[in-house]
């Protein structure tokens, strides 16, 4: 008893996500008091994130410039995110660092350039990319005497400069999956939609798509978030779906300012949505509902689908805010909202706790 009351008053004292979502209309409130439920003897609930104030920072983590085979100087293709709504991005050449101290006068309050490289190299044949975001210099690729191991190498090579890792499009040149993933540690980040338009996020034949692999890793238990990036190369001539253009796929990171260390904070505890089209107002997490605050386009219609272990769909909801309410079955709950135009957005997945009672 006295175990439920505790849970009661920290359901209380939990910090609610009190976010302004931009100039979007103020959440709806969960109630005062909230538990999750009981199920013979154990208490269920969502770990609800300690955030407070802030809003959403869009950005894009993976885009090439002249310095290694994208076609444009690092300035122009930093000036086309800033007039295309970007706060944030990361320049991330192939085994180069663009650095960004050199592109100064393009940064302000609204705008920031966070310094970044795609370690890039393979084992046998199979292409091993690993993004170091906010890196102090270049770093050179690792390899190692298996697959895992090379992945791995390049991971720590980031963390060792206290840079942040995210691991980039497994399926390109059908590299590597959801068993090898699996096994490499501290990594927090993990492409579900890049833009380039070889890399199969979708999968194929035998091979699991970019999001069913993540949904294995976190039915496995493992605490790993799904960014969206455009991998751009081309910013000149046509765009065109078999060109790499920008544009595609970003991340908004909820934080307090635009700050590198705060947004790659954030990030990396899974405060963000990924998306090709679809805008979110807010996310809000009870310890037992997730709800999910559409930013209304026009006169487009939206489906939210939550998803839970195994990828399996959970429930389905055509309405605004999307709501998930806890049975107490679920080991993680993420949602994912689709657009009549094609769009779609990734939240991020919220995980359950369990106590005893
Ligand atoms: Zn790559
Ligand atoms: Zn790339």
């Amino acid at each position: 008893m006295i175990r439920i009351l505790a849970l009661l008053l920290f359901a209380a004292c939990a910090p609610r996500p009190s976010v302004q979502a931009g100039s979007g209309a103020p959440a709806t409130r969960a109630p005062a008091v909230e538990s999750g439920p009981m199920h013979a003897g154990q208490t269920f609930r969502f770990e609800v994130p300690e955030v407070s104030g802030g809003r959403w920072f869009k950005g894009n983590t993976h885009t090439h410039t002249l310095n290694s085979d994208g076609d444009t100087p690092p300035e122009q293709v930093a000036r086309w995110y800033r007039a295309h709504g970007y706060a944030f991005l990361v320049l991330s050449d192939h085994n180069v660092f663009t650095d960004p101290a050199q592109l100064a006068h393009l940064a302000d309050s609204t705008f920031l350039l966070i310094p970044g490289e795609e370690l890039t190299t393979s084992f046998q044949r199979r292409p091993v990319h690993v993004n170091g975001l906010n890196i102090p210099h270049v770093i050179a690729p690792r390899q190692d005497s298996t697959l895992v191991g090379t992945i791995q190498a390049n991971v720590d090579a980031v963390r060792e400069v206290r840079g942040v890792p995210h691991i980039n499009h497994p399926n390109f040149h059908w590299a590597f999956d959801h068993r090898v993933l699996a096994q490499v540690r501290d990594d927090k980040l993990l492409e579900i939609f890049n833009g380039h338009p070889h890399v199969h996020n979708q999968g194929g034949g035998d091979v699991p798509g970019l999001e069913a692999m993540w949904d294995s890793l976190l039915t496995r238990g493992k605490r790993i978030y799904g960014i969206a990036v455009d991998d751009a190369h081309h910013f000149q001539g046509e765009f065109a779906p078999e060109r790499s253009n920008p544009g595609r796929g970003w991340i908004a990171v909820r934080a307090r300012r635009l700050d590198a260390g705060e947004i790659l904070r954030n990030l990396e505890a899974g405060q963000f949505y990924a998306s090709t089209g679809v805008e979110l107002e807010d996310v809000v997490v009870t310890p037992s509902t997730l709800r999910v605050h559409i930013r209304q386009r026009g006169d487009f219609r939206y489906r939210t689908e939550f998803i839970g272990s195994g990828g399996r769909v959970l429930a389905r909801s055509d309405a605004n805010p999307a709501v998930f309410t806890l049975t107490g079955e679920e080991a993680y709950v993420r949602a994912r909202v689709l657009d009549s135009g094609g769009g779609a957005a990734w939240v991020q997945p919220v995980f359950v706790t369990r106590d005893q009672s």
